[in-house]
C-alpha cells in the first residue's frame, strides 16, 4: 500500500486570547509514488469545517470525515491522484487549558496577570492545533503565519520574516521556513513577551513577561555556551539563526526542545540571585544543556518511531551534565549524575514491572513516571557504560558520523550502534543489544576460588521473579595487594559465569570502579567487604566507590538478601564522610528506610542519622560560607531536613531561628531557603500555612514558589496536614500540585493520612494533567498504602486500573515497603 508524504505545511492561524478560540488554514503540500484516493491526517479536538484540493488555483471541495477515537481526518479526493498535491483546511480549535496542544498560560508578575497561548506538541499533540501527518518521521518545512492583537508578541521556530499592520488593532506576522522536521518540533506562541538577547553568529535571546528580564540573564549566558560547546563537540553547526529560550508559566513538563524555540517551566530558565539556590542554579544549567544537545539529538537526527525516544532522551540527558561538566568542572556534576540519574534508575529498572529502553510497539509512547527513569535516566547511564567502554574519542567520533549520516532525517538504534562501531571496532551492536532490546539489568555475584574470581549474572529485582536474561557486561575489578598498590583487570562477561585469576597477593578487590557499568554487585566473601569497609574509612576507595557499595547493599536490603541492620553496620565506616555522592545517597536511603519502617523500628535509623548529619553540618558549618564547593552547598540543605526529622535539637533550634528571621521580613541566605521553609512547617502551626500563602501570593519567583510548596508538604500536625491538602486542591495552580503532594506523601507524619485524602479527592486529582495524576498515583500507592496493601489493590482492581503501568508499578513498590516492613519485623522478633 502507497501512503501519502509530507513536503510542505502553510500553517495561518488566528488565535483569540479573550474568547481562547483559533481559527485555522493549513495547506499541506504532499507527494505520493502511487495513485491514491484518499488522504489520512491526524486531528483532535478541531472543528474541521472544509477540505479542499488545490490544483492551479483552482479549488475542488472534497468530502471528509473526522473520527475522534482515531484522531483522524480522512478526506476524499476526486479522482485517484498520485505525484505532488496540495490540499487546504480550514477549521477552528479552542485556545485550550489542558497544557497540550495550543493552550492557554497565565502568568503573574507584580500582581498583575496577563495570558498568553503556545504550543506544546510531544509525543502526539500537533494535531491539536492543526490536522498533519504527526509522526517523528513524517517530516516537511513549515512556513508559519499568525494573525494577532497588534500590542502582542509572537514567536515561532523560524525568524520573524515579515510584519504587517491589519484593521481593528490587529497584525499579521510571517516566520521564516523552518528546516525539514517534525510535527512535535514545531512552536509558536503570542504572548506579552518581552526579549533579553546576546547577539552573536547565532541570536540567542530569552523571551519572559515585561518585570523579570533581569532574572534572565543567568540562562541566557549558559545557552551561549551550552550552544558553542555543542557545535564544537557535534562538529555540526546549529543549523537556525536564532535561538530562544521561552518561559511559560504554565507548563506540564520541565522543558520542550522546540528547534530554535525551546519553552521552559519558569523555574528552570528564569534566575533570580536572591532567591535562587545553588540546586535551583544547577538545576537551569543541566536543563537548559539537556533542551540544547537536542537540537542535535532529536531535532537534527528524530528516531524514526517513538520505540527509538531513547535517543533523544538519553543523549540529553548525558549531554545535559555533560555540558555543565565542561562549563563548571568544580560542580562535581558526574556525581549528581550518579545519584541523579544512575541510582534512579537502577532503582526503577529493578522492579518487575518495567521494559526495555526499545520501548516495546512504541506508538503510543508517553513520557512520564514510569517510561522517563528509563528512557532518560537508564538510558544516560549507559551512554556513560559505552564510553567508559569505547574511549572518550572514540565515543565522539562516533557520534559525529552518526550525527552526520542522519542529519534531517531519522534513525533508529542500530544506526548509532554501527557508527560507534565503525570507529572503535568494538562489538557495539553484539554487546548493546542486550541492554536496549530487553527489561532489567544484571546482578554480578562474585566469589573467591584460590587464585581465581569467578562472576555470575542474574536479572536484578526486588521481587523474586523467574528470569535467564544474560547481558554481554564490561567487566572490569580493581584489586588491591598486599603491598599497597592496586591495578585494574577487565573482561568481557559474556554467558552465565566467567573467571578471571588475581594472583595470589590480593587483599582486597572493587568490582565495576568508578561504577560504570551498569549492574549491581554482591561479595560473597564478608572479609573482602570488610577490607573495602576500610578502604571506604580511610578514603583509597573513590568517591564513586564508596557511593555504589553501599547503594548496592541497600538494593540487597530491599531484596531482602541483606538486613537493614546489616546496612546500618557497614555504614559505621562512613563516620568520616565528608563527599557530597556517598553522604547524599545515604541520606536517600536512611529516610527511605525510615518511612518504611513501623515507628518502634525507627530508632536505630534516627540515631544514626542524627550523629552523621550533624557531623556533617558541624565540619561544613550550619550558614553557607562565601565560596564554598558547590556541593557543599547543596548537601547542606539535605542534612538540616534530614537532621530535624531524625530529632536533631541543635540542628531544628537554628533552622527555627532563621524561620523566625523570615517572619519579621528579614532575609534567609537562598542555599538554605527551602529547608528553612521545611523546618518551619515541620515546627509550625495555622499561621505558619497563612504565611506560607501570602508570601507564594506575592512571589514573582518560581523558585520560592517551589520552596513553599515543599514546605507545605511538611506539616506534623494532622489538622494541618488536612488543612494544606486542601489548600493543594483549593489553591495551588494546576501545574505545581502534584510537587506539594509528592512531599506530603514523604513525611512520615502526613503519610498514614494520604491514602484516605486520595481516595475522598479523587474525582479531583483525575482533573490533573494525566502525567501530573500519573505522579500522584506513583507518590501516594507505595507510601500512603503502607500498612493496607490490600485495600489499595482492591481498590485498583474494582476501578479496571491494575493493569495501568504506573499503578503498577507504584502497587509493586508497595509491595517492597511492606516485605521490607515484615522482614525485618520477623528478624527482631527472632532476636528477642
Ligand atoms: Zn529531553
Amino acid at each position: 500500500m502507497g501512503e501519502w508524504t509530507p513536503i510542505h505545511y502553510r500553517i495561518h492561524l488566528e488565535p483569540d486570547l479573550e474568547r481562547f478560540r483559533f481559527e485555522g488554514n493549513v495547506e499541506i503540500l504532499m507527494h505520493a509514488e502511487q495513485p491514491m484516493r484518499e488522504i489520512s491526517l491526524n486531528a483532535l479536538d478541531l472543528a474541521v469545517w472544509k477540505c479542499e484540493l488545490l490544483t492551479a488555483g483552482q479549488r475542488e471541495a472534497c468530502p471528509f470525515t473526522v473520527d475522534p477515537k482515531k484522531e483522524a481526518l480522512q478526506i476524499v479526493l476526486p479522482g485517484e491522484r498520485t505525484g505532488r498535491i496540495s490540499v487546504a483546511i480550514q477549521y477552528t480549535g479552542e485556545i485550550n487549558s489542558k497544557m497540550a496542544g495550543f493552550y492557554r498560560t497565565k502568568t503573574t508578575v507584580g500582581g498583575k496577570a496577563s495570558y498568553g497561548a503556545v504550543t506544546q506538541f510531544e509525543e502526539s499533540d500537533a494535531r491539536r492545533a492543526f490536522p498533519c501527518f504527526d509522526h517523528p518521521a513524517m517530516k516537511a518545512t513549515f512556513d508559519v503565519e499568525l494573525v494577532i492583537n497588534a500590542s502582542l508578541v509572537a514567536i515561532s521556530n523560524a525568524p520573524v520574516k515579515e510584519e504587517s499592520a491589519l484593521d481593528e488593532g490587529r497584525k499579521v506576522i510571517r516566520f521564516e521556513r523552518t528546516p525539514k522536521m517534525s510535527t512535535y518540533l514545531l512552536f509558536f506562541g503570542v504572548g506579552e513577551f518581552v526579549f533579553t538577547e546576546d547577539k552573536g553568529k547565532v541570536l540567542v535571546r530569552v523571551a519572559t513577561v515585561r518585570g523579570v528580564e533581569k532574572q534572565a540573564r543567568f540562562a541566557l549566558a549558559f545557552a551561549r555556551k551550552s550552544l558553542e560547546f555543542s557545535e564544537g563537540y557535534y562538529g555540526i553547526a546549529y543549523p537556525l539563526p536564532k535561538l530562544d529560550l521561552i518561559a511559560v508559566a504554565d507548563f506540564a513538563a520541565g522543558a520542550m526542545e522546540n528547534w530554535g524555540a525551546i519553552t521552559f517551566r519558569e523555574n528552570l530558565v528564569l534566575h533570580d540571585p536572591e532567591v535562587t539556590s545553588r540546586a535551583g542554579e544547577e538545576r537551569i544549567c543541566v536543563v537548559v544543556a539537556h533542551e540544547v544537545a537536542h537540537q542535535w539529538f532529536g531535532n537534527l537526527v528524530t528516531p524514526s518511531d517513538w520505540r527509538y525516544l531513547w535517543l533523544n532522551e538519553s543523549f540529553a540527558t548525558y549531554f545535559g551534565y555533560g555540558v555543565v561538566d565542561h562549563v563548571y568542572p568544580e560542580w562535581d556534576l558526574w556525581h549528581h549524575f550518579l545519584h541523579g540519574q544512575t541510582e534512579v534508575a537502577l532503582d526503577r529498572d529493578a522492579l518487575r514491572e518495567t521494559f526495555p529502553i526499545e520501548i516495546p510497539g512504541g506508538e503510543h509512547v508517553v513520557i512520564n513516571v514510569s517510561t522517563a527513569p528509563i528512557i532518560y535516566n537508564k538510558g544516560g547511564s549507559l551512554l556513560r557504560e559505552i564510553e567508559a567502554y569505547v574511549g572518550k574519542e572514540n565515543f565522539r567520533e562516533g557520534l559525529h558520523l552518526y550525527l552526520g549520516k542522519h542529519a534531517y532525517g531519522n534513525a533508529a538504534s542500530h544506526h548509532l550502534w554501527e557508527s560507534l562501531e565503525e570507529v572503535s571496532s568494538k562489538p557495539i551492536s553484539k554487546m548493546m543489544k542486550s541492554w536496549i532490546e530487553q527489561p532489567g539489568f544484571p546482578l554480578v555475584h562474585v566469589k573467591e576460588d584460590d587464585s581465581q574470581l569467578v562472576f555470575t549474572q542474574e536479572r536484578f529485582t526486588y521481587q523474586p521473579h523467574e528470569s535467564h536474561q544474560e547481558w554481554v557486561i564490561p567487566l572490569a575489578v580493581q584489586v588491591f595487594d598486599a603491598q599497597g598498590g592496586s591495578r585494574t583487570v577487565t573482561t568481557l562477561l559474556e554467558g552465565k559465569s566467567t573467571a578471571i585469576d588475581i594472583g595470589t597477593d590480593v587483599v582486597a578487590y572493587k568490582v565495576n570502579p568508578s561504577h560504570s557499568g551498569f549492574y549491581r554487585v554482591r561479595y560473597h566473601d564478608s572479609r573482602n567487604l570488610h577490607e573495602l569497609g576500610s578502604r571506604v574509612k580511610d578514603k583509597s576507595l573513590c568517591a564513586e566507590d564508596r557511593w555504589g557499595l553501599q547503594n548496592d547493599l541497600y538494593a540487597l536490603v530491599k531484596k531482602g538478601d541483606l538486613s537493614l541492620e546489616e546496612y546500618l553496620d557497614f555504614l559505621a565506616h562512613y563516620g568520616g564522610e565528608d563527599a557530597y555522592l556517598p553522604l547524599i545517597s545515604i541520606g536517600a536511603n536512611l529516610y527511605h528506610a525510615y518511612l518504611v519502617m513501623e515507628d518502634k523500628r525507627r530508632e536505630r535509623i534516627s540515631s544514626v542519622g542524627v550523629s552523621l548529619f550533624e557531623h556533617v553540618l558541624s565540619s561544613i558549618g550550619y550558614d553557607p560560607r562565601e565560596g564554598e564547593a558547590h556541593t557543599t552547598s547543596i548537601l547542606r540543605e539535605h542534612c538540616i531536613w534530614y537532621a530535624v526529622v531524625y530529632g536533631s535539637k541543635g540542628v531544628a533550634e537554628f533552622a527555627q531561628r532563621m524561620f523566625s528571621v523570615l517572619l519579621k521580613g528579614g532575609k534567609v541566605h537562598p542555599d538554605m531557603m527551602k529547608s528553612v521553609f521545611q523546618v518551619g512547617a515541620f515546627s509550625g502551626g495555622g499561621e505558619t500555612l497563612d504565611w506560607f500563602a501570602k508570601r507564594s501570593e506575592a512571589s514573582d519567583s518560581e523558585h520560592e514558589r517551589m520552596n513553599i510548596l515543599a514546605a507545605l508538604g511538611c506539616f506534623k500536625d494532622r489538622a494541618l496536614i488536612e488543612r494544606a491538602q486542601q489548600y493543594v486542591l483549593d489553591e495551588v495552580p494546576e501545574r505545581n500540585k502534584f510537587v506539594a503532594i509528592g512531599t506530603m506523601a514523604e513525611n512520615p507524619y502526613a503519610m498514614p493520612f494520604m491514602w484516605p485524602w486520595y481516595v475522598s479527592s479523587r474525582k479531583k486529582l483525575e482533573q490533573l494533567h494525566p502525567v501530573h495524576y500519573e505522579r500522584v498515583l506513583a507518590a501516594v500507592i507505595p507510601w500512603g498504602g503502607l500498612g493496607r496493601e490490600e485495600e489499595v489493590k482492591t481498590f485498583f482492581k474494582e476501578k479496571g486500573l491494575e493493569d495501568h503501568s504506573v499503578v503498577r508499578l507504584s502497587l509493586e513498590k508497595l509491595e517492597i515497603h511492606e516485605k521490607m516492613r515484615r522482614v525485618e519485623a520477623e528478624r527482631r522478633s527472632d532476636e528477642s
